[in-house]
């Protein structure tokens, strides 16, 4: 099986594959919808039925128990752009690998399940081409509206809707009860290979801010115009980005993470004061009470700009990722079998925003990581070993097993099992 795990890596890691040796697959391009295509494929191959969602997120099912809920496992197949090849990718395929090694078990008779068995690729969770990321996951749990999702253009204007006709991307299922969800991922990080670790159980996340800002100056000749007249937008666009990153000079270290990481100018001519800034202001702390003492702090440096380079600065959009635990007891049920297949493991915080943090606010969540080379991703150089990948894949298929057979207690009786009605 595991051999089989890394041809089929090798095969899903040619798809829009770059020269530097990563991969660039954003949401709905041609090369996000060929490596799905493919993906399809291998899920029909492999015994699963095939259903895809209003919003573009794919599914493979195998139902063994008639009219259960659904464990279902998975991450997401876009990318940014120029990236790596794990990040995302590795997950889907390792939830399918699982599922497909879990329902042999069962069909073995090696195996008493309670649930069903799903396999998932959220769409557009990266957020790079069409904002805000981890889309289909947030359609799917009920906190976006499904015609604000399709709705949502690209900075071309395209928009998601339009995106996902042009791959055929878009379905009409939305059948699905969710027992719980399942999710491996690199941990884009350095903690697990700082500390000799394999396996990380994701025990908590950290709370993000994404703020959408606009800066409003007025168009006026580079030249001509009088210094002391000048309302130049990208003057105060550029005090803002120094003013993001020194913001966390007033905290202690690693407590807070700044940066700015979108800007459109308009006119953007060599000759002309930018009237117009768009950017995107990304901060996150574990402590929601940091972020908004940052934040704060940053409210105030907004209107001292706004004097300094005689501009206006609004915020427009403010999008929010909730901090907070996974699972206590899944956490255990990882560790147990992290320990009983003889991978060192730890706990880890999750910096980066996943589906399994949409997730965990609606169904019992697991959530595991396994190891980033020198913590690089969002870059073509994103590592992580075979070996890793494939310890991953072996403790994912063992915690499904025990989540399908209804040890996770949590998950034996869903409060209100999730329905994916978009609502
Ligand atoms: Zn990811």
């Amino acid at each position: 099986m595991t051999s089989d795990f890394l041809a089929d890596f090798g095969q899903m890691s040619a798809f829009g594959a770059t020269p530097g040796g990563g991969v660039e697959r954003q949401a709905a391009s041609a090369a996000d919808g060929e490596n799905r295509a493919w993906f399809g494929s291998w899920l029909v191959d492999n015994g699963f039925t095939l259903r895809t969602d209003a919003v573009g997120n794919i599914f493979g099912l195998i139902e063994t128990v008639p009219g259960a809920p659904y464990v279902v496992v998975g991450s997401h197949l876009d990318s940014q752009p120029l990236a790596g090849r794990y990040d995302g990718a590795y997950g889907v395929l390792a939830g399918a690998h699982a599922a497909r090694a879990t329902a042999a078990a069962i069909a073995a008779g090696d195996a008493e399940p309670r649930f069903n068995l799903a396999v998932v690729d959220w769409f557009n969770e990266e957020g790079s081409r069409f904002k805000p990321s981890m889309m289909g996951s947030a359609v799917f749990t009920g906190m976006l509206p499904l015609d604000t999702a399709l709705a949502t253009t690209d900075p071309s204007g395209t928009t998601v809707a339009e995106a996902l006709d042009a791959i055929d991307g878009r379905g009409t299922f939305d059948g699905l009860d969710v027992a719980a969800y399942l999710e491996v991922h690199v941990e884009q990080g350095r903690e697990l290979e700082d500390t000799g670790t394999t396996i990380g159980l994701v025990s908590t996340t950290w709370t993000a801010h994404k703020l959408e800002v606009v800066v409003t100056g007025e168009q006026s000749h580079t030249g001509a115009a009088r210094m002391a007249d000048r309302k130049d937008a990208l003057h105060g666009a550029a005090e803002l980005i120094v003013a993001a990153r020194r913001l966390i000079d007033g905290f202690e270290p690693e407590q807070l993470h700044t940066a700015v990481s979108e800007m459109y100018l308009d006119p953007n001519s060599p000759v002309a004061i930018a009237r117009e800034v768009r950017m995107l202001v990304d901060i996150r702390s574990p402590e929601r009470a940091t972020l908004e003492t940052a934040v704060e702090r940053l409210r105030e440096r907004m209107s001292e700009i706004e004097q300094l380079a005689k501009v206006d600065i609004e915020i427009v959009k403010v999008v929010e990722w909730s901090s907070g635990p996974f699972l206590e007891e899944g956490i255990l049920l990882a560790a147990a079998e992290a320990e009983r297949l003889g991978y060192t493991h730890r706990r880890s915080a999750t910096v980066a925003g996943h589906d399994a943090t949409n997730m965990k606010e609606r169904v019992p969540t697991v959530m595991l990581f396994v190891p980033s080379v020198d913590g690089i991703s969002h870059n073509e150089r994103e590592f992580t070993s075979d070996a890793d990948m494939l310890a991953g894949v072996e403790v994912l298929t063992a915690v499904l097993g025990r989540v399908v057979a209804g040890d996770l207690s949590a998950a034996e009786a869903p409060a209100a099992p999730l329905s994916s009605d978009a609502s």
